[in-house]
Parts: C-alpha cells; structure tokens; sequence
C-alpha cells in the first residue's frame, strides 16, 4: 500500500499528461552521431535490470523483516574505487571531474546516511570495454580485471557506454556481496562538467548509485501496486523528461516525483530523495551488503592505483564546509615559502575569482571563498606555486 497526502495540482493534470505521453519514447533516445565525438543522448536512459515480480516479492518481504525486526540502520562512509576506461583521447576524464562528482554524490545523499570517499583511481585504455554494454562479455572482462575489493567498495566505472545508455547499476541483491560484478557504470561525459547536457551536473551517478543502494525506479509498476515498493514515492505511470513544471500520469493521490533522483529528469531537476527511499537504502545494505560501509577495508591492488592527489609545494589541507551555501574557507599548506595564486574557475572553464595572488609564508593558511551572486553548481579552486598545481571541486548549494 501506498500512501499519500494529496497534493494534487488538478488543472495541470491533463495537459501535462498529453505532453509526458508525447514524449513518454524519449527514454529510448535515438543516438545522433555528430562530427567527432559528439552524440547526442536525447533523454536519459538507465541500463539497470528489470526487476521481475518473484525478486520484487523476496525483495520485499525481506526488506519488511529487517525493518520489523528492528535492527540498526546501516550507514556510513562508502568508499568509492574508480575505474577510468578510456580509448585513444577519449574519455580519460581529469581527476578534478572525478573530485568533482564525489562532492556531488555528498552534497545530494546529504541526509541519507550514506557518504562517499573516493579511495582510489585507475586508468585503462581499452577500446572494447570503452563501449561496453550491460550483461555483455566486455562488461564482465572490465570488472573482473578492474574490480577492487567488491565487499567493502563501491566499484564506478566511467565508460562510453553502447545504445546511448548514461549508465547502469547492479542491485544489492544482483550477486553475492563480494561479486566482481557489483557496481555502477556511467556515461563519462555525464560527470560534472562532462559534454553531455542536460546531463552533464553529475544526476547519473546518483541515480545509479540509487539503484546500487536498492532502489527501483520511481515508476517502477507504473499505476499498480506495488510500484517501486516504496510507501512515499506517488505512482508513476511514465518515466519523466526534461524538467516539467509537473505531472500526474496515475490516478491515486500525489503527483509525479519528477524531482527524484530515481526518475528520468535531467540533472537540474534532481533534488530528492524521500524518507521511504532512504530507509529502503539503509535496509538494502544493511540485508544484502552488510559490509560495504565496514571501516576495516582491505588493501587496494597495488599496480592499479595511483596516488589521488598529488602532492608538491602546495597542498590542500581541506575545504569546509563543502557543500557550502554562502561562503567556504579554502585551507592550503605550503612547505616553503614563495609567490602562489589560488583561482576559482566554473565547470565551462571560465575564471570566476581570483582568492589570492601574491607572496606566502610557509605553512597554513586559510583563504575564504564567497559565494555571493554565483550560481549553483559546481566549482573548481586551482591553486599554483611555482610549477606545483592542486585542484579541487567545491559545490555550491542553496
Ligand atoms: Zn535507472
């Protein structure tokens, strides 16, 4: 059963119900090959498995037990191993993207009880497992050679995915807990500041991670119970596109959760979780992947990790709070002293603010960063001394 308090927006019921349907092919987009490597992926469209009813009854019913039976929440810091898979010059996204998107993860599943920390990153060229698709032969080569530590970590791998897909996810209950097989693969060019717009904020990977976590999509079963198996999320009878002003495709009460992470919007639309869906993530993990948020973390393959940041003659301390909402403090360490310049540019690449340009003393310093009329989104803080450079994404929120 599913409950809802009605806010039901009547009048703009039918018309928008004319236009989802219109567009309702959407998420089966048509890939256009542009000049180069440009193609289009016209609506979002997620690879992850189609649930049949007997996994949706076992899932239920033991997700029902874990929480009648009262036991803990499972939460905390998940550690997040990334695969980059790249061909030629293509897709060897920069580590800045990848800070980038992890701050995303944490500004939106602020709340869940679930953070992220990018524990390490890998780069392998491979033309075949560039286009992988999901359940093809490329896909399980990829993982088996790249997973790392399947039990305790959250496997990504950022590819360029076959039939216009921006990406996949396994399901808690997909393999068993240290499967090589568990973990997400995303569309590279829908990281923050990726080509891929309306999809380029980072939306991709917090939807499939949604469905890491054990979450369907949130019309899942369209109008019919038990829909996506999550008591606050209305029924939905299409998947949505673009970023309507609203839409109510079923006739019980509530409308269409078009803000939802688990739905098709694009990445500007995405603002939501409900309080069903985190206590279904916490009991998926806490059922099917007990260890994964587990401090105790064995050791990361050696010969596929590289150091995440590089460290010279000037470092990154921190940047707190981040998120941020109005100002953040940008905290550097510099072994010696000398002339350093720390700038803030946007994801286009566009100098925003110049913090500092001058001469330094050796040690801590702390630097603010003011928000004031910028917009949302994402930020890169890019601090040189000398020849040494560091880098680091900040997220500004409302
Ligand atoms: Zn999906």
């Amino acid at each position: 059963m599913k409950h809802r308090s009605s806010l039901v927006l009547a009048a703009l019921t039918l018309g928008v119900f004319l236009a989802s349907t219109a567009f309702a092919g959407l998420h089966k987009p048509f890939g256009g090959a542009h000049p180069g490597d440009v193609e289009m992926i016209n609506g979002r469209n997620c690879g992850a498995p189609e649930p049949t009813g007997m996994e949706m009854d076992a899932v239920g019913t033991a997700l029902r037990r874990y929480i009648a039976e009262g036991r803990a929440s499972a939460t905390g810091q998940i550690k997040v191993a990334w695969h980059v898979i790249y061909s030629g010059s293509t897709g060897n996204i920069p580590q800045s993207q990848i800070d980038a998107q992890i701050a995303y993860m944490n500004a939106r599943y602020a709340g869940t009880g679930f953070s992220f920390v990018l524990s390490s990153v890998d780069r392998t060229s491979n033309k075949q497992w560039f286009g992988m698709t999901p359940g093809s032969r490329n896909e399980s080569n990829a993982k088996n050679s790249l997973a790392i530590d399947p039990l305790h970590r959250f496997n990504v791998y950022s590819a360029k995915p076959g039939q216009s897909l921006l990406g996949w996810a396994t399901f808690p209950w997909s393999y068993a807990e240290n499967s090589k097989l568990h973990g997400v693969v995303i569309h590279y060019g829908s990281v923050p500041g990726g080509y891929l717009s309306p999809y380029n904020l980072g939306g991709t990977l917090a939807h499939e991670a949604g469905h890491y976590l054990g979450l369907y999509h949130t019309f899942q079963g369209g109008c019919t119970a038990p829909g996506d198996q999550v008591d606050d999320t209305p029924y939905e009878a299409t998947a949505t596109s673009g970023c309507p002003s609203g839409k109510d495709t079923c006739p019980a009460a509530g409308v269409d959760p078009i803000h939802n992470y688990m739905d098709y919007s694009t990445d500007v639309c995405y603002t939501q979780f409900t309080a069903g869906q985190i206590t279904r993530m916490q009991s998926s993990v806490g059922t099917y992947r007990p260890n994964l948020c587990n401090a105790a973390v064995a050791q990361a393959r050696p010969e596929a990790v590289e150091a995440v940041r590089v460290t010279g003659t000037v470092a990154f301390r921190n940047i707190y709070p981040n998120p941020f909402t109005s100002r953040t403090n940008v905290q550097l360490y510099l072994p010696r002293a000398g002339k350093v310049t720390v700038k803030v540019y946007n994801v286009a690449g566009a100098l925003v603010e110049t913090l500092a340009d001058g001469e330094f003393a050796a040690g801590e310093h702390s630097i603010e960063f003011s928000a004031k009329q910028l917009p949302i989104g994402t930020y890169f803080v890019h601090a040189v001394a000398g020849s040494q450079k560091a880098a680091r994404a900040v997220v500004l929120i409302q």
